[in-house]
């Protein structure tokens, strides 16, 4: 099985990832995770990204099909994957098909998440990030800020630095001006599974399950 999911920041994209990612045994693709990773160790690549996730611009188109072309081709994901944060420009889809081109037995669906502006930005403003388990966390499902409800450890939740006020609205322009024409590009090719984000978690996952072939 392999899985596009697309939408805007903070649509929830990176949960139902990990969600169907378990359900069906494929391994989630993060764009967003591999560069944080990278930045976090310091790498090269996380060196020239830094900056512009901090800014909420988009990293080279260039430097993120390196990224996009070696991992799909890992022997790990011969069972499937579901990417998430890639492609988001049409530049970055017709890289996308390209390297599926190369690919044994590729048969894509593409998910499409959608939710009001206000709706992104209260959660994007609410997200926590636990620095020790990793998982992303909604301020709002917690009773106790201070608190990771998935590992237990005190005083790991962080905000995301590009989750700042200004850096939101900044991604949020960047995805209606760069990303949103991605989903046009596919629906001129293919079925795209639409599914309302603004939902529970639960029931985001139900659609998408009911929907998916
Ligand atoms: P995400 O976790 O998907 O919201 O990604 C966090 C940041 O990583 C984005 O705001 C971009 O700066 C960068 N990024 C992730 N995926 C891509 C991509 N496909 N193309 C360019 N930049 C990306």
């Amino acid at each position: 099985m392999q899985l596009i999911i697309f939408g805007p920041p903070g649509v929830g994209k990176g949960t139902q990832a990990s969600l169907l990612s378990k359900k069906f045994n494929i391994v989630h693709v993060s764009t967003g995770d591999i560069l944080r990773d990278a930045v976090e160790r310091k790498t090269e690549l996380g060196l020239k990204a830094k900056a512009i996730m901090e800014s909420g611009g988009l990293v080279s188109s260039d430097i993120m099909a390196g990224i996009v072309n070696e991992v799909l081709h890992s022997e790990k994901l011969k069972n499937g994957f579901i990417l998430d944060g890639y492609p988001r420009t049409v530049n970055q889809a017709k890289t996308l098909d390209g390297i599926l081109e190369t690919l044994p037995d590729t048969t894509i669906q593409i998910i499409s998440l959608t939710a009001q502006d206000s709706i992104i930005i209260d959660r994007l403003s609410n997200r926590r990030l636990c620095i020790n388990c990793n998982k992303i966390i909604s301020l709002h499902s917690i009773v106790n800020d201070d608190e990771c409800p998935e590992c237990g450890s005190k005083g790991t939740l962080t905000k995301r630095k590009d989750d700042a006020p200004e850096v939101i609205q900044q991604r949020l322009d960047v995805y209606k001006e760069k990303t949103f024409p991605v989903l046009s590009y596919y629906e001129n090719r293919m079925d795209v599974i639409s599914v309302d984000a603004a939902k529970k978690i639960e029931e985001v996952t139900q659609d998408i399950l009911a929907k998916l072939k």
